[in-house]
């Protein structure tokens, strides 16, 4: 479990991320348009086309580099509550990580974690609002039980994707307190909540990486 994370492990997971939410585009916008703008979907694909195009474009040797690279691309490209909030996310893995040529499993999950910080501080969700926190959230304790556990990143990664899905389906009976599904109120209940379907997503592409 001591075995290092490259930077062009992270970059696949970057990647495949992109392409799971292309594949995705239309669903999220369905999602949010149940209790949003419709336009979670198209979003988040601009944004992770954009952050593909400038990984395309720079050969960045460190995790610090790339994920800052990302999130800045994010927030820059992105408007609504998803740019800031998954810009942010990614900012923060990417100072987490510092400049620093190695990463470690512990230091994935550190990472990982000072993401959700930043997601918190961003947008100040608690638990059962009914956002993404409530899908990436159990899926930073999850990967941090895992690895106290001695378990591979990898193992600790596949129990990551499945305590986002199951926040992510967790959100549908939620009445939603944060964001514009907050305005509907009541009837923001009985529908899955579209950022927290992007996080089961991000947490899906880790396990299609080779990490
Ligand atoms: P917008 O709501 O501006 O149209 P998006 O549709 O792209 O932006 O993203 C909506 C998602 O953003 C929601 O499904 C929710 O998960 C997330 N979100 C909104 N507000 C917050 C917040 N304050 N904290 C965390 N996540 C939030
Ligand atoms: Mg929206």
């Amino acid at each position: 479990m001591d075995e290092n994370v490259t930077t062009a492990v992270l970059e696949e997971w970057v990647r495949t991320f992109a392409t799971l939410i292309e594949q995705n585009r239309d669903y999220l916008t369905e999602l949010d348009a149940a209790i949003g703008d419709a336009d979670h979907g198209s979003n988040m694909d601009r944004g992770m086309k954009a952050a593909v195009a400038a990984l395309d474009d720079a050969a960045l040797t460190t995790a610090g580099a790339l994920f800052t690279k990302v999130g800045m691309t994010l927030v820059s490209t992105v408007g609504g509550a998803s740019g800031p909030l998954f810009g942010t996310f990614f900012l923060r893995m990417g100072a987490s990580f510092g400049d620093s040529d190695t990463a470690s499993p512990r230091d994935f999950a550190a990472a990982l974690r000072a993401g959700l910080g930043g997601v918190v501080a961003r947008g100040k969700a608690e638990p059962g609002d009914k956002t993404m926190y409530d899908a990436l959230a159990p899926a930073v304790d999850a990967l941090d039980l895992a690895l106290e556990a001695q378990s591979q990143l990898a193992t600790g990664l596949k129990a990551a994707r499945d305590a986002a899905a199951t926040g992510r389906d967790a959100t549908t009976p939620m009445l939603a307190r944060k964001g514009r599904a907050s305005y509907l109120g009541e009837r923001s209940v009985g529908h899955q909540d579209p950022g927290a379907t992007t996080v089961a997503l991000l947490l899906e592409a880790a396990t299609e990486s080779s990490f």
